[in-house]
């Protein structure tokens, strides 16, 4: 119990630092730090030599408009260093990276990119960042070479920061991306975002969609249906149907698990989770690492048919 009053106090003060976060699964880096003796001594070590793969990967750097080539193992450590601190659970450290790995080969399989392999788009393929510390290179090494596969080929292992209730399931097509039961991630102060819009900046937000806002405003939202992961799948918004995915998006919402109320003024939305709710919650993660799961078993709870496989 102790080590979890550590975590919440921790983690809350990191998810208060945490910037405002979009809906996409890699978009909002996991901030995280927690308390491990372990880790932190490890990365204080001497033997702290990065692990370098020899599969080569071009990588679109859109600020510098420039492409680089990095060897996988080094984009491995990078993409990490985006969305994880170092002093997270080594296993959860291992398991991103695992995840990272894995999606950097099937996006650069589906080659996507006519002049490069990868971009470092959130949005798109994953972010990278300019460093990354030991702990970063010391879970690439361990899982060096290590992707998930499904039918031979490299899963697609999409991640998050936070989820609400569950994971999202994708769809028929790619079924170890399944519903998959997350820990109560409520305690983490990135959970629970909540936003408030006056009337007239919540109809501009829609612009284009076809949405007629006109007579009283608490009846500009009609029925909402939900996925079977508990998001909003469809709203009716103004006489449209809008889907939930373009509807956090336009009003730049954390993710499509929301609810929404009218207000004297407008509308105030209170969104759970954070990101699109496909494969491997960070937070999770980190919980189930904490409490002594190894990666392969954090891995196998998230992307459940994959197999450990080298690449
Ligand atoms: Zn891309």
């Amino acid at each position: 119990m102790k080590q979890y009053g550590i975590m919440f106090f921790v983690l809350a003060l990191w998810c208060a630092l945490l910037p405002a976060i979009g809906v996409s699964p890699s978009e909002a880096a996991a901030y995280t730090e927690v308390s491990n003796s372990e880790e932190m001594s490890a990365a204080e070590s001497e033997n702290s030599v990065p692990y370098l793969g020899d599969t080569e990967l071009t990588v679109y750097f859109k600020e510098s408009n420039t492409v680089k080539r990095l060897e996988l193992e080094e984009y491995v450590a990078l993409a990490l260093s985006a969305v994880m601190a170092p002093d997270s659970p080594a296993e959860a450290l291992k398991a991103q990276a695992i995840a990272i790995r894995t999606l950097a080969l099937y996006a650069a399989n589906e080659a996507t990119h006519p002049d490069y392999d990868l971009c470092d788009n959130h949005l798109h393929c994953q972010p990278v960042a300019e460093k990354a510390e030991d702990a970063h290179y010391r879970a690439v090494a361990d899982t060096a070479g290590e992707i998930l596969t499904y039918g031979g080929k490299a899963a697609y292992t999409l991640s998050h920061l936070s989820s609400c209730l569950s994971t999202e399931p994708y769809g028929e097509e790619l079924p170890y991306l399944a519903k998959a039961a997350v820990r109560d991630e409520s305690f983490f102060e990135c959970y629970r975002t909540e936003y408030s819009f006056d009337k007239d900046s919540f109809a501009a937000a829609f612009n284009g969609l076809g949405c007629v806002f006109t007579g009283d405003y608490e009846s500009w939202i009609g029925d909402i249906s939900f996925t079977e992961g508990s998001r909003v799948e469809l709203i009716e918004l103004g006489g449209s149907t809008v889907k939930g995915d373009v509807f956090a998006a336009r009003l730049g919402l954390d993710s499509r698990c929301f609810t929404v109320s009218a207000t004297s003024r407008g509308f105030t939305l209170v969104c759970y989770g954070s990101g699109s709710g496909y494969g491997m919650s960070r937070c999770s993660a980190l919980l189930m690492a904490a409490e002594g799961m190894d990666c392969y078993e954090i891995l196998e709870h998230f992307y459940p048919l994959t197999e450990i496989s080298g690449c």
